[in-house]
């Protein structure tokens, strides 16, 4: 794949219950949260289409894509 197919997310906030992401390349800001019960992925902005997020800087269990 493409790497410019590629955006890491970072995570902006977190709490006990849920972090949020966000992809800081321009034009995308791609926003999602991340339920760290259920691990539960939840789409707020979809950003790019066709992009693979990743999120390596997850303080939660997770390491998998973002997508
Ligand atoms: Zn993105």
């Amino acid at each position: 794949m493409d790497e410019t197919l590629r955006h890491e997310m970072v995570m902006t906030t977190t709490n006990e219950r849920e972090a949020f992401f966000e992809c800081p390349v321009q034009g995308c800001g791609r926003n999602v949260v991340l339920d760290r019960t259920t691990l539960a992925m939840r789409v707020l902005h979809p950003g790019c289409s066709g992009v693979l997020h990743r999120g390596s800087t997850a303080a939660t269990a997770t390491h998998s894509a973002v997508a």
